[in-house]
């Protein structure tokens, strides 16, 4: 007899993007006429082609794997020596932080290393997340056991951390021990930014409690803020005490060509049931060599090509190009009279709705009223209530005619959706 793996049952059926998707397609059966109207901020998903230099690095080394001389077969499972190079020198040591070459594992995504890393964690951890949080963190610990059922607003055994104006949407320090600690800077969906003295508190936290912070800095690139950590080792300490998730998704465009890295210092420990300290950068190499087979050729130069002068060059650009439409939307928010947090360093932005008007109110009066498709705030968690996320990643054209329908609109017509 074949047993499943019953932690699979806990998971919520109502998950947030496919009940868009229901929502989207109900509306749109409805109003044939103005399907075509409709645009769409929900998914944070990239919409601008792939840098012009990345373009380049892939043909090239499409060519190579047509010809005998320079065709390459299996790769190093944890990344290619010029990629991980490239990462530490550019990412890390150029910006005075101590990585080496051999703490970058190169990956085809953090969704996929966020998941993964669970393996090299043994059970009974008391894990912590943002609330509002991204859904992936919590999903993946539901499925490795990490979690009780789930309850109003979560699961139990999960110890949710709230983010929300008060506190600027940085999670506060846990009044109990926790062994695992999500954090995501710059956050999605919030659009939050954490400060180099939020960082060290918490970095002082989780050495105190030995501790590990997985620090998703999925965004990095898009902090404009002088002075903001780009990474979680800017902080001192930092090096025994997180792994760091990076992504060339919303940076280069990736979403659809895949590849990522995390980085695992050497002198990050954990501990057995005895007691006792063990490094974790084995197990993850371990794991990586053993479950995973690398990322193709052809991804890993183009992922080498970002570090160029022009490719660096090209993603400024991008990136300039979502913050302006980030701009955009945020005037447009705020001429609607609403109050409005993120898309300053990130390119979410976080609306908060009038008064007692729910997220999904308020999701439901933009897609009827306005045409516009958003992700409401409830479903990143009961924080999030109230409030709902627009993307940046969106051609200008549209960002344009949406912000124009965003600033017309009276959001307390939304109280009629309730
Ligand atoms: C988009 C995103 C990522 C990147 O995921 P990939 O699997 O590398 O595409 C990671 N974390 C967050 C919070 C994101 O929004």
């Amino acid at each position: 007899m074949a047993y499943l793996n019953e932690h699979y049952a806990k998971l919520q059926a109502g998950y947030l993007f496919p009940e868009i998707a229901r929502r989207v397609k109900a509306f749109n059966d409805a109003h044939p006429e103005v399907a075509t109207r409709l645009i769409r901020c929900g998914i944070g998903d990239v919409t601008e082609p792939l840098p012009a230099a990345c373009i380049r690095a892939l043909h090239k080394a499409v060519d190579e794997m047509g010809a005998h001389d320079t065709f390459r077969g299996y790769g190093p499972e944890q990344g290619y020596d010029f990629l991980r190079h490239a990462i530490a020198q550019h990412d890390f040591r150029d910006r005075g932080i101590a990585i080496e070459d051999d703490e970058i594992f190169v990956s085809d995504g953090s969704k996929c290393d966020g998941g993964h890393i669970l393996d090299i964690f043994g059970v009974g951890n008391r894990i912590a997340v943002m609330n509002p949080v991204y859904p992936v963190y919590v999903d993946t610990n539901v499925m490795a056991g990490n979690t009780g059922e789930p309850v109003a607003g979560g699961y139990e055994g999960l110890v949710y951390l709230p983010c929300t104006a008060a506190n600027n949407f940085v999670a506060a320090l846990p009044d109990e021990s926790v062994d695992i600690i999500y954090l995501c800077y710059p956050n999605n969906p919030t659009g939050a930014v954490a400060t180099r003295a939020q960082l060290t508190s918490w970095v002082k936290y989780a050495r105190e409690h030995h501790a590990i912070i997985l620090f998703d800095a999925a965004y990095e690139a898009y902090i404009l803020t002088p002075g903001i950590p780009h990474s979680i080792y800017e902080i001192e300490g930092a090096r025994e005490c997180a792994i760091e998730f990076r992504s060339f998704s919303k940076n280069g465009g990736f979403t659809g060509l895949r590849c990522a890295f995390t980085v695992v210092p050497k002198n990050l420990l954990a501990y057995t049931r005895a007691g006792e300290s063990r490094p974790l950068h084995p197990l993850w190499l371990r794991h990586h060599t053993t479950k995973f087979n690398g990322v193709a050729y052809p991804v890993q130069r183009a992922a080498e090509a970002i570090y160029s002068p022009e490719g660096r060059q090209q993603v400024d650009a991008l990136v300039g190009f979502y913050m302006e439409n980030a701009r955009l939307l945020r005037e447009a928010v705020v001429a609607a009279g609403l109050q409005v947090y993120g898309g300053v360093d990130a390119p979410y932005i976080w609306v908060r709705g009038p008064e007692d008007i729910s997220s999904w109110a308020l999701f439901d009066f933009l897609l009827q009223d306005a045409n516009i498709v958003t992700t409401p705030g409830s479903g990143f968690g009961s924080a999030g209530e109230g409030y709902f996320r627009i993307s940046a990643f969106n051609s200008r054209e549209r960002t344009q005619e949406a912000s124009q329908r965003l600033a017309a609109l009276d959001f307390t017509k939304a109280r009629q959706f309730a």
